[in-house]
């Protein structure tokens, strides 16, 4: 059987529920950060230290605006399937091969790859040009060959194995740490393994979130200018703000948004759902 029949096997990866107690320590989590915050404030513009009240109605405005944005989209675009996978390692190598590719040239990369070999040690062992000839598609050839060659041997070293099913006894934060630390994985892959693969509460925010979210305008609530801040700033002070039951919708969504009426040069605020609420939408229409 192909490592392809073996992963299709594990199903495709589908939005995850998460139980009350997740939910609402993450809005203590945020209440706290809003009425006792620490000397070196938790991201920049934060109000200061709040009443409790008042940081209440802070994170309850948030949450309802998310909610019904949320909302809007889900009837929009449903929360479509974008070919991420269940298997947290051939995730892992779906995003390490999508890395600046179109996702036509990744996806024969990655079905190609995967159809010709019965187990990850074979791939592993592949010949260095061999393995390049399989993932040339979309070009960065020997980046992908060298990340997909150090995670294989980073993975069997520390586990003992090729597989990460023991990354499902770790924390959220171990988990990070881990997929962070392999070779070409940065935080935002490493979440987004996280998300799609091991059903955890992350929020990986790539340049179409990150515009989407800083166009809403909506974290200025919370004293957060997203448009002051560059890609990694986003990434870190957004990954724990958004409500853990809509990180997985909110994300696969404002990718749809972002590339049908939100791209990076001209924004189709005139055909948006959202325009009667958005920040950006509301100043253009
Ligand atoms: S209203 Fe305009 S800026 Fe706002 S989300 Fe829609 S397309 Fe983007």
């Amino acid at each position: 059987m192909s490592l392809l029949e073996q992963i299709m096997d594990t199903g495709y990866s589908s939005e995850t529920t998460f139980g009350k107690a997740l939910i609402s320590a993450w809005r203590q989590r945020v209440i706290r950060a809003l009425v006792s915050p620490p000397s070196r404030l938790p991201w920049p513009g934060h109000p200061g230290k709040l009443e409790l009240d008042a940081a209440t109605n802070r994170l309850n405005t948030l949450h309802d605006y998310l909610e019904g944005v949320d909302m809007i989209l889900r009837q929009r675009y449903g929360v479509p399937h974008l070919h991420n996978v269940r298997d947290p390692l051939a995730e892992l190598l779906l995003i390490v091969l999508s890395r600046k590719t179109p996702e036509d040239a990744y996806l024969r990369a990655f079905h190609r790859l995967l159809q010709s070999h019965d187990s990850w040690e074979d791939i592993h062992h592949m010949e260095e040009d061999e393995l390049q000839d399989m993932v040339e598609d979309g070009g960065l050839a020997s980046k992908k060959v060298t990340a997909i060659r150090g995670m294989l041997t980073t993975i069997h070293d520390t586990f003992g194995e090729y597989s990460l099913e023991s990354l499902e006894q770790m924390s959220d934060q171990d988990v990070l740490k881990f997929l962070a630390s392999l070779d070409e994985v940065g935080p935002k892959s490493a979440l987004c393994v996280m998300m799609y693969a091991l059903e955890r509460p992350a929020f990986p925010v790539d340049a179409h979130v990150g515009r989407f979210l800083t166009r809403l305008g909506i974290f200025t609530v919370l004293g957060l200018d997203l448009g002051a801040l560059d890609h990694k700033q986003k990434q870190r002070y957004l990954q724990d703000l958004v409500p853990p039951e809509l990180r997985y919708s909110l994300h696969v969504n404002a990718l749809m948004i972002g590339r049908e009426l939100c791209p990076a040069s001209s924004p189709s605020c005139e055909d948006c759902p959202l325009s009667d609420r958005c920040y950006t939408g509301l100043q253009r229409v």
